[in-house]
């Protein structure tokens, strides 16, 4: 595989030529940019002196704001400010179900994926809100440094998927900054603290913020970051902190729980204040102005804050050690355990920490800055300002590769651009009953059908034990090493059997190769979307009907008059001429569920009837369930 060189060989690091670069870290609460200079990577002011920029963008009618001004101006403009652009950018409006309940804005329903927010501004994407943000940094940067930015890298969660990265690219684009490349949040850390230049090993990345918690494994091999492991809770942090200790302070205060909006803000504030401050002191003092006037007088001592807080904080670390044993790694073997998010400032985080590893959490860069500074050293390495014998060599598989499903389609396993080496995993099962063998087609290309990706191998998994369509586990892995080479191996769970390939994806492949398939998987975008989910719907109407086939020779005798399997056959019928003929993915899909429809009395009959194990393994009425493993 061809290593993508970022920087051209031999280019100087002389300072006159030093190549401004920065590092981003564009969080769901604050963000930051950090630079390197004179070999010290250091977080950037704004004019007043402040580094951290709260996430937050208020539109009005003539002017967009950024930072402290807007968050300020949130409770009393809730629908023109926009304080979570993170939570949703890269998703789809069918993904906001969950969140968008919660958020006060009026998303918007168009025909479009991407989720529009209604402003007086007019409507925005949470791709625009990003751009703001991110333009507000990259102007800092420039004005900081006196010049143009060669590129900057901006850091994203370990989980963020495919469409969540390449939305935070496209932010990066409309706020006129080149991306040298994203960069894991938790790799972030870990270079920070120079831990890509220590010996190979195993790090823990613990971060708490203010409203998510991330818990992140990584492997150094060869100087190489791989996330082995990551986990987390999207709605737990520092917030979660501030309500335990207002709550605590309203009683203290005589102050119902549901007081007005203006009095818990207030009191929100305080406790914040309170809890930050104990990270500096054994006790603090508490003033709260109450609503029927005067004012209440307390304190609040680190003991309390711990008492208020460890069910929190116990929370957390269950989620480390869930996501040690995701890693199959134990305590003990982490070698260094970073601390990033404003709320590992807090003691007893740390105290709890330090128990479950058995070792001090590495603490000496400002939590909040240490995401900003690994990735304003890595932006200073990607420009090229290293010398010589440091310069940066990514490998990275430029296409993605994937096996064939049903249908023809591909099943990317390793997204393009994944840091090689890389292993990844997806279980497939069969689509027969008593399939016995399974063709594994590896491909590559980031085109939804086969027939236009690039055929790389074909090999046969034989020996799978007879079971019914569904019930086989073939974990197929795709593992690329540090030289580029893919080996491919499909192994059907229960009895072990396998089966492997060995390919060299990028064997032959040119460069301009390489565009002209990324070219044309982005000209294409729109008709292969229609192609795919029209091959997704007859598959997905082929199976309902062997499901419904077989479960009709089982019992249909038994459990249906004349005139009820004469509906059930119809509707079969039906089924079958329109999945056969129809080039129109909503079309199948509405046939599948009329069918459902229906049948709907057969499928509750079978039920009742107690028949469960009729589609062999597998509950009745999951038989038109659209919920299916990949069948393939
Ligand atoms: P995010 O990653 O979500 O953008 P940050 O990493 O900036 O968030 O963390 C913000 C959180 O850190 C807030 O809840 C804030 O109260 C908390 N925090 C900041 N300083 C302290 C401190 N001294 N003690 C405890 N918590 C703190
Ligand atoms: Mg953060």
């Amino acid at each position: 595989m061809a290593l993508l060189q970022i920087a051209e060989p031999g280019q100087s690091a002389a300072p006159h030529q030093h190549r401004l670069a920065a590092g981003i870290d564009l969080g769901t609460t604050n963000s930051l940019v950090a630079t390197v200079r004179s070999t010290q990577a250091e977080t950037l002011p704004d004019m007043e002196g402040r580094h951290i920029l709260p996430s937050v963008v208020r539109y009005s009618s003539d002017n967009v704001e950024v930072g402290e001004a807007a968050r300020l101006a949130a409770p009393s403009d809730p629908l023109n400010t926009i304080s979570s652009a993170k939570r949703l950018i890269g998703r789809a409006i069918g993904d906001l179900k969950s969140i968008g309940d919660e958020l006060p804005y009026e998303f918007i329903s168009a025909d479009s994926a991407v989720p529009r927010i209604r402003t007086v501004a007019g409507d925005v994407t949470p791709i625009e809100v990003s751009a703001e943000i991110l333009k507000v940094l990259g102007q800092r940067a420039v004005d900081s440094l006196g010049g143009e930015l060669s590129g900057v890298v901006i850091t994203v969660p370990a989980y963020f998927d495919d469409a969540q990265r390449q939305a935070t690219k496209d932010a990066a684009r409309l706020a006129g900054l080149h991306v040298f490349r994203l960069l894991n949040e938790p790799t972030a850390a870990a270079v920070a603290y120079g831990l890509d230049r220590g010996a190979d090993g195993v790090h823990a990345i613990y971060d708490l913020g203010g409203g998510t918690f991330d818990v992140s494994i990584l492997r150094l091999n060869k100087g190489v970051f791989e996330v082995m492991a990551t986990g987390g809770d999207s709605s737990l942090g520092g917030d979660d902190f501030d309500d335990a200790v207002a709550a605590w302070l309203l009683e203290q205060a005589g102050l119902s729980a549901d007081v007005d909006r203006g009095t818990l803000r207030h009191v929100l504030d305080r406790a914040r204040a309170a809890k930050e401050a104990l990270a500096g002191s054994e006790t603090v003092e508490v003033e709260i102005d109450l609503p029927q006037g005067g004012s209440w007088h307390g304190s609040l001592s680190r003991e309390q804050l711990d008492s208020l807080i460890d069910l929190l904080i116990r929370k957390t670390i269950n989620t480390c050690r869930r996501v040690l044993r995701d890693a199959g790694v134990s305590a003990d073997e982490i070698e260094d355990v970073v601390m990033v998010g404003g709320s590992t400032r807090n003691l007893r985080v740390r105290e709890k920490v330090a128990e479950l590893f058995g070792r001090e959490p590495l603490v000496d860069i400002d939590p909040d800055r240490v995401v900003a500074i690994g990735a304003a050293i890595q932006a200073d390495v990607l420009a090229g300002n290293k010398p010589g014998d440091e310069m940066l060599l990514l490998d990275v598989n430029p296409l993605s590769l994937g096996v064939e499903t049903m249908g023809g389609l591909t099943e990317k396993i390793i997204p393009r651009n994944t840091t090689i080496p890389v292993a990844r995993a997806q279980e497939f099962t069969t689509f027969k009953d008593g399939q016995s063998a399974m063709a594994i087609h590896v491909v590559q290309g980031e085109r939804e059908l086969v027939a236009d990706c690039r055929s790389l191998a074909r090999f046969e998994l034989r020996g799978i034990p007879p079971m019914v369509a569904g019930a086989a586990r073939i974990r197929v892995t795709f593992a690329v090493d540090a030289d580029g080479l893919l080996q491919v191996e499909a192994r059907e769970q229960t009895s072990g059997v396998s089966a492997s390939v060995e390919v060299k994806p990028s064997y032959g492949l040119t460069d301009d190769e390489v565009m002209d398939m990324l070219q044309a998987s982005i000209d294409h975008a729109q008709g292969d979307m229609v192609a795919r989910r029209l091959v997704e719907e007859t598959v997905e109407a082929r199976r309902v009907i062997e499901a419904l086939t077989a479960a009709l020779a089982t019992d249909g005798d038994e459990l249906l008059s004349t005139e009820e399997r004469k509906v059930v056959d119809d509707a079969l019928g039906n089924l079958a001429a329109i999945a056969d003929q129809s080039k129109d993915p909503k079309i199948v899909e509405a046939a599948i569920k009329q069918l459902e429809k229906d049948c709907e009395f057969y499928v509750e009959r079978r039920m009742n009837s107690g028949i469960r194990k009729a589609m062999a393994g597998h509950r009745v009425d999951e038989f038109a369930s659209q919920e299916d493993p990949e069948a393939k």
